[in-house]
């Protein structure tokens, strides 16, 4: 099976913190890593590849030095990696991010799965799975945390929803956005990391033109949506702690809570 994975660079912090006065984030002192549901997501299409045959091709968008999560992903076991870098690709908005993603994998082409993360711990929005799965018209399952049997040209899923799970199958090809849940991923091997930032390294880059885009296609001019002002959401009521032992806070709480007619 010939899959290709989905992966981010971002920073090593849930905690994104803004400048106030341009409204960017600030990256100094922070480290970057590759999203942590995206090692679940790539640690999946390598277990299938090891018990299935095939290839696994990991694909990223971002700055020249998100070829570190490339080498990294060829350090756990995949086989090829592409970078997709260009400066026109900056201040892209879901929409963009997904075509370009989207265009990538069809010069790729070939695939039986496409394996993202579910989510991504600083732009946060889940979308750009499903965008990609709409833009190549295949079929998406978001929230896997179980890949079962493959049969011919489908496979059997678990999904998690609210009260449980569903299991479905899926036909082939299909766009997989995986959970935290699904498994625990492996480090990278040494000496397959080592290769993997060698100048042999089967890593691609390519840019705008090389997937037949215009800039006008790309990055914040080929977005829909355009970012105004960003700021830290202000807090809105003052906090109050109770004094005293425990017992008295939680009396005192208790208190305060029948006078509201709370409780
Ligand atoms: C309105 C708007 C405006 C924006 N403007 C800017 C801007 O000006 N500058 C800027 O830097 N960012 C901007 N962003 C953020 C940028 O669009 C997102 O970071 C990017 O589109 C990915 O979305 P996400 O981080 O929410 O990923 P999610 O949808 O949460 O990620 C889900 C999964 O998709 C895959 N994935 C996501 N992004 C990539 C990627 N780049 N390469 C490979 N796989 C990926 C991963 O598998 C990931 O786990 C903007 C976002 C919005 C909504």
């Amino acid at each position: 099976m010939n899959i290709i994975v989905l992966i981010k660079q971002v920073p090593d912090t849930t905690e994104v913190k803004l400048d106030p006065r341009t409204g960017n984030l600030i990256r100094e002192g922070i480290d970057s890593v590759m999203n942590p549901d995206d090692r679940h997501a790539l640690e999946a299409g390598l277990r299938l590849k090891e018990s299935g045959g095939g290839k696994v091709t990991v694909l990223s968008m971002g700055p020249p030095q998100a070829i570190d999560v490339i080498s990294e992903a060829l350090g756990m076991g995949a086989d090829r990696g592409v970078l997709l870098t260009d400066r026109a690709f900056a201040g892209a908005d879901t929409w963009a991010t997904s075509h370009t993603l989207g265009k990538a994998v069809e010069k790729i082409g070939d695939y039986d799965l496409i394996l993202c993360g579910r989510q991504a711990i600083d732009g946060d929005t889940a979308q750009i799975g499903p965008q990609v799965a709409e833009y190549l018209g295949i079929p998406q399952v978001t929230y896997v945390f179980g890949m079962e049997e493959v049969k011919g040209r489908s496979m059997t899923v678990r999904r998690r929803i609210e009260a449980g799970y569903e299991r479905l199958r899926v036909s082939l090809p299909a766009l997989f956005t995986v959970t935290a849940e699904a498994n625990s991923p492996r480090d990278p091997v040494i000496g397959s990391l080592l290769a993997a930032c060698g100048a042999k390294a089967p890593i691609q880059v390519w840019d705008a033109a090389d997937l037949g885009m215009t800039t006008a296609q790309v990055g914040l001019e080929g977005s829909l949506t355009h970012v105004i002002r960003t700021f830290p959401p202000k807090s809105q009521r003052a906090g109050e702690i109770l004094e005293g032992s425990p017992a008295q806070a939680v009396e005192d709480l208790v208190g305060r809570l029948k006078e509201r007619n709370l409780i």
